[in-house]
């Protein structure tokens, strides 16, 4: 027990300054800096809102953390986790070792995905999910005699999660720097980011992806790739669109080659984007596909990795594959995401992606499309991007968009993200049209009001 910091009287309150002061002390949080002392404790949601300790109502423009499809506080799914934890919580999938939820939700994945899908290992999130994905690629190779298919492409401004495969992959600096040395044989290329012209030497954004793509595996020499992964639509990017031509382009190139493609559909996938898959929508059919987040709408936590049949045989060769997790096939975790795929198609909620998401995304462009600092706004159902600049000719990036997204919650209740350039929305699928009126309208009255930090 730690004697350094004695535990302060606050422990035994749960008045709002108590919390604050006791998370201030005990809690590391992701990106936070001991000099923040503003802290937002929420206690409850139902559908778009979320409730803090003061009671203060929040619309939750974020889904959580693009996961939420099914809305805050759905009794249906607590039910279902409180009877199979009665049942059976939880026992391993290792071995010859089943459980009935994770299997008949592997089927269902299996059914919904494209056609080239077989089989689904599973995790607990998005980050193993990935690190599985990684292993996956080279242990296929290594399977069939082509152990030195070592070579991972990725994109520059990707993310691919935290862990040491996945932040290597990802292409931002802060999650390279100061961690030692990363995975080694990873490759960065240029993301299909048509508003960012000045990435392509003034030449159409695919053809210079694909070029700059079939250049970068002759000088590696395809015999040493293994996979190429990248994110259908880049989400922290900044929600970045590519051209409908990109992906297939990149697929016919990669098949040519013998290299996989791992889409990393940690959000994209499970409605988000209108469809039960981003492969899906941009006609591509991916060797191995990263799911996890809406799986469950975040009910609980976990992940999906699905493959094609020809990657599940070279894994499931001999003795197997030698990765598992203790929490592979969670019970509990697939009951939920059974029942939250329910939902998902009962309440027809890759319809109303496409319905709301496209409301939202006119109205955004008409209420903001008159303002010197936005350069562009995009997306695909409930992934929705704000492109903040602080030159539209230019294109010049705005320095702060995190100042941006605060005073959009502290102003007027309303939760954005902020990306490396500019805000990122992903509303639940269930967000109403009043709901996306009010998005808009917090956003516009900020991006119209000059704060003192200049954004
Ligand atoms: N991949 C993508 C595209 C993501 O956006 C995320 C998380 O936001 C991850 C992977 C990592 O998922 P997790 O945070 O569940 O580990």
């Amino acid at each position: 027990m730690s004697t350094a910091t004695p535990a302060p009287a606050a422990s035994t309150s749960s008045s709002t300054e108590a919390l604050h002061q006791l998370d201030r002390q005990r809690i590391v949080h992701p990106y936070l800096p001991a000099s923040t002392t503003e802290r937002v404790v929420m206690t409850r949601g139902k559908a778009s809102s979320l409730w803090d300790t003061d009671g203060r109502e929040y619309l939750d423009a974020t889904g959580g953390l693009w996961l939420a499809q099914v809305g805050h506080g759905r009794d249906e799914l607590a039910d279902v986790a409180a009877s199979q934890m009665r049942e059976l919580e939880y026992f391993t999938s290792f071995w010859e070792f089943s459980n009935q939820p994770a299997i008949e939700l592997a089927d269902r994945l299996v059914r919904l995905a494209p056609d080239e899908i077989s089989k689904v290992y599973f995790t607990s999130g998005g980050s193993e999910g990935i690190e599985a994905a990684l292993k996956m690629s080279r242990y296929h190779h290594y399977r069939r005699g082509k152990e030195e298919k070592t070579w991972i492409l990725a994109r520059e401004r990707a993310y691919h999660g935290i862990a040491y495969g996945g932040g290597t992959a990802s292409g931002f600096g802060m999650y390279h720097d100061g961690f030692g040395p990363m995975l080694p044989h990873v490759e960065h290329l240029t993301p299909p980011w048509p508003y960012r012209r000045d990435l392509f030497d003034g030449q159409d954004c695919t053809d210079f992806c694909i070029a700059e793509l079939e250049r970068t595996i002759e000088r590696i020499g395809a015999d040493n790739i293994a996979a190429m992964i990248g994110e259908p639509i880049m989400g922290v990017a900044g929600m970045v669109v590519p051209p409908d031509d990109y992906w297939p382009r990149v697929r016919e190139v990669l098949r040519r080659n013998d290299i996989l493609l791992i889409l990393d559909e940690v959000v994209t996938a499970y409605g988000r984007i209108g469809s039960w898959f981003a492969a899906e929508h941009f006609n591509v059919d991916p060797d191995i596909i990263v799911t996890a987040k809406g799986i469950t709408s975040g009910y609980f936590p976990l992940g999906a990795v699905l493959m094609s049949e020809d990657v599940a045989e070279s894994l499931e060769a001999d003795s197997g594959f030698p990765m598992g997790y203790t929490y592979n096939g969670h019970p509990t975790g697939c009951a939920v995401a059974l029942a939250n795929l329910h939902i998902i198609e009962h309440e027809r909620l890759l319809a109303r992606a496409s319905e709301i998401g496209g409301y939202l995304l006119d109205k955004l462009s008409d209420e903001l499309a008159d303002l010197p600092r936005v350069g562009e706004v995009r997306g695909v159902g409930m992934m929705l991007g704000i492109e903040l600049v602080a030159d539209r000719d230019s294109r010049e990036p705005l320095p702060n968009p995190q100042a941006v997204a605060d005073a959009v919650r502290r102003e007027h209740g309303v939760i954005v993200r902020d990306s490396a350039q500019g805000l990122v929305l992903s509303p639940a699928l269930t967000l109403t049209r009043d709901e996306a009126d009010r998005i808009s309208a917090a956003i516009r009255a900020v991006l119209t009001t000059t704060h003192p930090d200049g954004t």
